[in-house]
């Protein structure tokens, strides 16, 4: 008895969560007691279908859970009796450790939902992160998120791809207030900031109900959501009357667009040679993916620094997308053109970025980056849209033959 008391009191030690408890009462069960079949049931019931002992685990006079056997002769009955106190008192140490992670993990998902707006506001970038920081707090979740298009009237599926649950979309269409549905595994939540439907977002369990605990985190993350992707809305609205982009100071695409208007109609009023190059960052989703999206925006803030030190002065940049930036060349024939890109490969591909002082904890600290480019030198007959449009069927050749390349497109 004293042995087995002594080999109990080892694992309690030993045991940091209510998995490994589990397997290993089971295993102390089965080698010392013979119990085939073990099982510790907290809240929720479990079904062992040969229990013939079960054994309530207290916490003061209320009952937090049963430890269950399948089998249990006399001996392992007293055992049991005698012991189920120190038991209890791990499990609840156990229960209050996970739920203090659970509120540390909780309060880190709605802080970094509410940083993300200092470093973005592109919806189309910024929902993504959301959706998958919502999957990993809420791992027995399928989390779905939906924004109201431009008319805000329908909410449409932002996060992730595809959603078949027909019960869902039918919840979303016009939700203005928090919903259950399916007896309670899926929980809608429309997403309202200063007075204003952005979207919604729902979560359906995949195993029981949704818990209130959960619904009460779920609630305040929807908060948070919806005034971060207000907040964007809002940005965006204002960025696009700027001409300059936040982010690297290059011209926005709208911007851009104006300024491909004039170049191109002075190049052909001169008679002058005008090329535009597009480029793409080489794997740029896994440089994000790997050190953050802090790391991701130092690194494009690195590039177009690097771009703009490749220029002459009234050569033109512009921020034509995320990731993806656009340089027209006034005066230049191809071939010079052809040079500057390279240039400008070969000067990002040997350059190392330090992202130390964002991401200290990263495994490397400096990164290598390297960059595709598409050329065009536009023609008498081309409209405005055809020099980029061009040249980005050259990047796009680019990417498909290795990357890290400069592609000129011949008509
Ligand atoms: P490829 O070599 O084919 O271009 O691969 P890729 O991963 O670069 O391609 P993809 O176009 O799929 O990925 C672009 C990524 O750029 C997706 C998005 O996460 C990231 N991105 C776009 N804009 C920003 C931004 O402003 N900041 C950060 N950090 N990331 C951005
Ligand atoms: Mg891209
Ligand atoms: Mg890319």
């Amino acid at each position: 008895m004293i042995e087995n008391i002594e080999k109990l009191s080892k694992i309690l030690n030993e045991s940091y969560s209510e998995k490994t408890l589990q397997s290993s009462l089971a295993d102390f069960f089965k080698t010392n007691f013979g119990v085939n079949e073990f099982s510790l049931n907290l809240g929720e019931e479990k079904d062992l279908k040969k229990t013939n002992f079960s054994y309530p685990i207290y916490k003061h006079k209320k009952i937090i859970g049963t430890l269950e056997f399948s089998n249990a002769d006399e001996q392992t009955q007293n055992f049991v009796e005698l012991t189920s106190q120190f038991i209890s008192l791990k499990i609840q140490n156990i229960l209050l450790n996970d739920k203090m992670q659970r509120d540390i993990d909780f309060h880190d998902t709605m802080k970094n939902i509410a940083k993300m707006i200092e470093t973005q506001y592109e919806l189309k970038y910024i929902i993504p992160i959301i959706g998958e920081m919502l999957d990993k707090f809420f791992e027995n979740y399928l989390v779905y998120i939906f924004l109201k298009d431009e008319n805000k009237k329908t909410n449409n599926l932002s996060w992730p791809n595809n959603c078949k649950d027909e019960n869902i979309l039918k919840l979303v269409k016009d939700l203005n207030k928090s919903q259950f549905s399916e007896n309670e595994k899926i929980y809608a939540i429309p997403l309202i900031s200063e007075n204003k439907n952005v979207g919604s977002v729902v979560a359906k369990s995949t195993s029981g109900k949704i818990s209130s605990k959960d619904k009460e985190y779920f609630e305040l993350l929807a908060t948070q959501i919806a005034i971060t992707i207000n907040r964007a809305n809002v940005y965006a609205e204002i960025l696009k009357h700027a001409t300059l982009d936040a982010l690297t100071g290059f011209y926005n695409r709208r911007q851009l667009e104006e300024r491909i208007k004039q170049e191109v109609a002075n190049a052909k009023r001169q008679h002058a040679p005008l090329c535009g190059i597009m480029t793409d960052i080489d794997f740029f989703k896994s440089v994000n993916d790997t050190y953050g999206h802090a790391v991701g925006d130092l690194v494009l803030r690195n590039i177009a620094k690097i771009i703009r030190s490749q220029l002459r002065e009234y050569d033109i940049a512009g921020r034509y997308g995320g990731e993806e930036f656009s340089i027209l060349l006034p005066f230049t024939k191809i071939t010079e053109a052809q040079m500057v890109a390279e240039r400008l490969r070969q000067t990002i591909e040997q350059k190392t970025i330090d992202i130390s002082k964002i991401n200290p904890d990263a495994e490397i600290q400096k990164l290598n980056i390297t960059m595709s480019l598409g050329i065009y030198e536009i023609k008498e007959n081309d409209k405005d849209e055809d020099l980029l449009r061009k040249a980005d069927k050259a990047l796009y050749e680019a990417k498909n033959t290795g990357r890290n390349k400069v592609v000129v497109y011949y008509d």
